[in-house]
């Protein structure tokens, strides 16, 4: 063996070894029935890994081999998601080089046009999963939209159907003018913007003078339907039940008094404009008022004013405006900053827009997973965390599921010439209400999130009962970024419960975010962000792992190299060890207690270790166990010098067990360096055996019954525990 680590060309051969060996294939090695289930979160199929991604594995990674080495029968879920949104993005782009268009080719060439796009450039991240070692079961890998998915997908949609929990409806929803579809409350990002606050006055129609309310939206002015104030704002109390005339189109519309209205803000008057305000849509609702729009979908002015259609909204602002101004209705424009919806992909202004779409009733549906999170049946890591997930549940709206993208799950829905709608997972022949045969498909597709909520039980092969089914649902963890509890994390739960009637993991736990050098977020798009991949070149795998394992927590974090660089001098170190223990570990000879004050003292240490990893490694406190567990590798693994000296010496015995430990509890988290030396050595005879295992077996063969294996952490490399404690 080499002084110097090197892990360059190291790690990728045993991460081909292990995977050819089959050794992260579900059940590989199980010495108990006990099952232990990770499905990983899907990337999407057009994803790069970034830190995040190495964070969530290397958290996941370690748990799982842990469990592994504990003799559990492990299932880690590899796969992808199909990510409509962006994938579609990503092809159109294509597309639009190429001077063509999806519209141009039609559907079906459009959808035969992605997969050919997937083909060549999709799933490139799981390369780099395996780049970073984890012990993913990739035999098992799954896409979101694989036809084997879809039917579960349908089942899924036609099972809420037939329950009468998907309706379609005329609602406020976000509208992304540059995608050209809905978009749920979170796929949104909120940017602070400077615009311009107007105040114009609404004249009143019996001529008594105006009221003027504040704006910063005047391009929807010709949709106004009402003026509102607060029921109980004394200056306008006189006002109530009268008219007011909007500007512009010079339409009478009444004023209203209503509570949602806040008096502190502009003038305390508020102009009602359904049609592009989801708070003023609520109002409208209640008030029984009209809902038009001036704004159509993408995103210029419609035909409600003759006069602007088809301007951008910029344009018919002025107009408005310098009509409003040769009137002398324009009270003031001041400066106003304020934050502003943008669709999270093309960070494009959201228009809020009345539409008709599909929704998921969430009522019903949610209950029983918020039991699950009330009762402590399934767990948020960390706690403030498990707070949020059952406030976000409780407080989820219904779900807008439809989206006019091409990309995705078509929806199971069939309109005849009546309009009646059937639901079905399979085409159906005729309409189930009229017989006729005439029927449309929607043209919508379901939300990506709507697929991925059926993760842990649809990579098993639900609807059909299969024997993975059956052994490995439900399962145990789901290690993630907290901006996906609501997305995703919550939805498996509801979902799961809906389907099965069982929790699908017991424990989330929720990691930091990875924060650029400086502290500011990381962004390819401001150069902020850190290639992981740049990282394992440079310092190889399992010192990446072990830098983000050490430098995460329950909070945000800024990423340090100075960890990665620890996680690289670790490797270095645990390599001289076991090159050391190796070379001498055929004159070790044991004795029956610690022979020295100094052994004690490590054994000591080794013991409260392990006790403390024991007791940390609850439903709890999950997480903590990595960081533990490195903590401890690196404080108690003596140096390779020291190691050497005590297996020369005579009684080698304690030094043993010693370096065996220390070794042992980071091999988890940094797994690459270690098999190597689990091979270097000629006595291991078992996958999956570890050091420890070959030279206890070699002492027990000489020294027959002086032996004592526990297997209490992780028996592939922690059990050779040989030396009795004290008393
Ligand atoms: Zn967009
Ligand atoms: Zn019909």
């Amino acid at each position: 063996m080499e002084p110097l680590y090197t892990p360059q060309g190291v790690e990728e051969r045993w991460q081909r070894t292990w995977e050819d060996e089959g050794l992260y294939r579900a059940g590989a090695g199980k010495r108990r029935e006990e099952t232990f289930v990770d499905a990983h979160p899907p990337p999407n199929v057009t994803g790069e890994l970034h830190t995040g991604h190495a964070l969530q594995l290397a958290i996941g990674d370690a748990v799982v081999r842990m469990k592994r080495m504990q003799g559990y029968d492990v299932l880690f879920q590899p796969g992808f998601d199909h990510a409509g949104i962006s994938t579609q993005n990503a092809v159109e782009k294509q597309l639009a080089t190429e001077g063509s268009s999806r519209q141009e080719l039609g559907r079906q060439a459009f959808e035969a046009r992605v997969w050919e796009w997937l083909r060549q450039y999709g799933g490139t991240i799981m390369t780099q999963f395996r780049r970073i070692g984890a012990s993913l079961d990739y035999s098992r890998e799954r896409m979101t939209l694989d036809p084997e998915y879809t039917r579960s997908v349908m089942r899924f949609f036609v099972h809420l159907y037939r329950k009468g929990w998907i309706y379609r409806a005329n609602r406020i929803i976000n509208w992304c003018p540059y995608h050209q579809t809905s978009l749920s409350d979170l796929e949104l990002v909120h940017e602070d913007v400077d615009d311009a606050l107007s105040t114009i006055r609404y004249p009143l129609a019996d001529g008594s003078g105006y009221i003027a309310v504040a704006t910063v939206r005047p391009a929807t002015i010709p949709a106004d339907v009402a003026v509102a104030v607060h029921p109980n704002d004394a200056r306008y109390a006189h006002l109530v039940g009268k008219e007011a005339i909007v500007p512009f189109v010079e339409r009478r519309v009444p004023i209203i008094a209503d509570e949602r209205v806040e008096p502190g803000f502009g003038t305390g008057a508020l102009k009602i404009t359904p049609g592009h305000d989801p708070k003023d849509f609520d109002i409208g609702r209640d008030h029984g008022l009209p809902e038009p729009m001036a704004i159509a979908p993408d995103g210029r002015m419609n035909e409600l004013a003759p006069e602007l259609a088809g301007l951008t909204q910029k344009e018919a602002e002025e107009r408005i405006l310098g009509w409003c101004k040769e009137r002398g209705l324009l009270e003031q424009r001041e400066h106003y900053r304020h934050s502003v919806a943008l669709c999270e992909r093309c960070h494009n202004r959201i228009e809020p827009l009345i539409s008709l779409q599909w929704w998921c009733a969430m009522d019903d549906l949610k209950q029983p997973a918020l039991a699950a999170l009330r009762e402590r049946r399934v767990r948020y890591h960390p706690e403030s965390q498990h707070r949020f997930a059952i406030e976000s549940l409780e407080n989820a709206p219904d779900w807008c599921i439809s989206r006019q993208i091409w990309w995705g799950h078509q929806l199971p829905l069939w309109e005849c010439p009546e309009g009646h709608i059937t639901c079905d997972e399979e085409a159906p022949a005729a309409c189930a209400d009229c017989g006729s045969t005439a029927l449309t498909r929607s043209t919508d597709v379901l939300d990506t999130w709507f697929s991925s909520a059926l993760w842990p039980l649809a990579t098993l092969g639900w609807p059909e009962d299969t024997p993975s089914l059956r052994r490995y649902y439900p399962g145990n963890l789901q290690t993630t970024g907290r901006e996906i509890i609501r997305l995703w994390e919550n939805r498996m739960i509801f979902s799961g419960l809906e389907l099965l009637g069982e929790i699908p993991f017991e424990d989330v736990v929720i990691h930091s975010t990875v924060l650029a050098r400086d502290g500011r977020r990381m962004s390819k798009s401001l150069g902020t962000g850190i290639d992981p991949r740049e990282l394992i070149d440079a310092q190889g795998a399992d010192a990446m792992r072990y830098g983000l394992l050490k430098m995460s927590s329950t909070q945000d974090v800024r990423f340090s190299d100075s960890m990665v660089d620890e996680g690289r001098k670790l490797a270095n170190k645990l390599w001289n060890v076991s090159r050391l223990l190796l070379s001498g570990r055929g004159e070790a000879q044991p004795a029956s207690l610690p022979g020295s004050v100094e052994e004690l003292w490590i054994l000591a240490r080794l013991e409260q270790t392990r006790s403390e990893i024991e007791a940390t490694f609850d439903r709890d406190r999950v997480r903590q166990v990595a960081s533990i567990l490195l903590d401890n590798a690196v404080k108690y693994t003596p140096e390779g010098g020291n190691v050497a000296v005590r297996v020369e010496e005579e009684d080698g015995r304690a030094a043993l067990e010693v370096s065996d430990n220390g070794i042992g509890m980071a091999e988890d988290q940094m797994p690459l360096v270690f098999e190597r030396f689990h091979r270097a050595d000629p006595s291991r005879t078992e996958s999956g055996a570890g050091l420890g295992l070959s030279i206890a077996r070699q002492i027990a063969e000489s020294h027959g019954g002086e032996i004592r294996v526990r297997s209490r952490i992780g028996e592939g490399s922690t059990f050779t525990l040989f030396l009795p404690r004290r008393g």
